[in-house]
């Protein structure tokens, strides 16, 4: 990868993108886009103005066989200490963001925020999305790792997804093609533009106070006070990681500046010196400490770039 790769606002030519009209910076530091704070810098970066662009960077990516990922809220992703040699794609432009309500539907867009969609549902006399309230993070990474918790997940809501294909074409995709379970989806094979969820028709003021709760719940199952953290396992069928990680007695289990957050233990907490090798190392040792001790394998919710 051309590491002397500058944005093409300052008029070098050595990127790959260049010629496509669109800002693009190199060496961009991916820690400030994730909620841990952690990891090395994306060899290229850009934020699309509109799918015209996006298509451009996608297209242009296929072509050169460079490497292509999209961030999303980044609460649900480790960047390594090295950075990600590729192209880093991150849909917060007003295009990518839209709310649109569309009675008994909500149209949206990938990179608007959750909980922004979620209150915007409930305003509008909306239900089924209210128990996704303290999920953190866009709807494009929600619909990826197919987000939710004990009261419904938004799989359940899905009519259909509009997805850009590695060449830059856009398709939609209806409820007969996608397939949602616990904690994912079969979207991994495309970028996500938006989604169209299908909702109920129900008082605003008994579904406000439902919201309200469920953020109540939610804030106080997550750890308060920090954005350095991440939610380290999916639950298990039938059982859930933090009690799993209880019972195993691995909530003082700490490697380097990276700790189990001993009241609520399936979410790990990042120091000040904290490096994405120890978040790593933790996460690697709590799962052995429950495999040892329990026979049970956890599967890892936080994603390994
Ligand atoms: C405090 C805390 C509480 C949490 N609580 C919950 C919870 O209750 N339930 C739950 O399910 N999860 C929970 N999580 C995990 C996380 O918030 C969810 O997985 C969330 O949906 C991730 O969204 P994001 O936008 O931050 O995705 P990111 O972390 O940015 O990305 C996650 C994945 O989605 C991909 N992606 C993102 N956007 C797109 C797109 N537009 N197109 C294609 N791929 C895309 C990324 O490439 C990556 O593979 C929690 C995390 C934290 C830190």
């Amino acid at each position: 990868m051309n590491q002397s790769a500058r944005s093409s606002t300052t008029g070098d030519a050595a990127s790959p993108f260049d010629d496509l009209g669109v800002a693009v910076s190199s060496q961009e530091p991916l820690a400030h886009h994730t909620w841990l704070g952690l990891g090395g810098a994306a060899s290229w970066f850009c934020e699309p103005i509109d799918t015209g662009a996006l298509a451009r960077v996608v297209g242009r990516c296929h072509e050169r066989r460079i490497p292509l990922r999209v961030i999303g809220g980044g609460s649900n992703v480790l960047v390594p200490a090295g950075g990600f040699d590729g192209m880093v794609v991150r849909l917060s432009a007003p295009a990518f963001c839209g709310i649109d309500v569309q009675r008994p539907a909500v149209k949206v867009g990938a990179g608007a925020k959750l909980v922004h969609v979620v209150s915007a549902a409930v305003q509008a006399g909306l239900s089924g999305l209210e128990t996704l309230v303290d999920v953190p993070g866009t709807v494009g990474g929600a619909l990826v790792g197919n987000a939710g918790g004990h009261g419904g997940d938004i799989g359940e809501r899905v009519a259909d997804v509009t997805v850009m294909l590695v060449d830059g074409t856009t398709e939609v995709r209806d409820r007969s093609r996608l397939a949602f379970e616990s904690r994912w989806s079969n979207l991994d094979d495309c970028l996500i533009i938006g989604c169209r969820l299908e909702l109920d028709e129900e008082d605003p003021t008994a579904l406000t106070k439902r919201m309200q709760k469920q953020w109540i719940v939610g804030r106080s199952t997550q750890p308060g006070g920090t954005r350095t953290v991440a939610m380290m396992f999916k639950d298990p069928l039938g059982t859930t990681a933090e009690s799993l990680i209880a019972q195993s007695g691995a909530r003082d289990l700490r490697a380097g500046d990276a700790s189990v957050y001993a009241p609520h233990a399936n979410y790990v907490v990042a120091g000040p010196h904290c490096s994405s090798d120890d978040v790593r190392t933790l996460v690697e040792t709590v799962r052995s400490r429950v495999r040892e001790k329990l026979g049970v394998e956890l599967t890892p919710q936080i994603e390994v770039w």
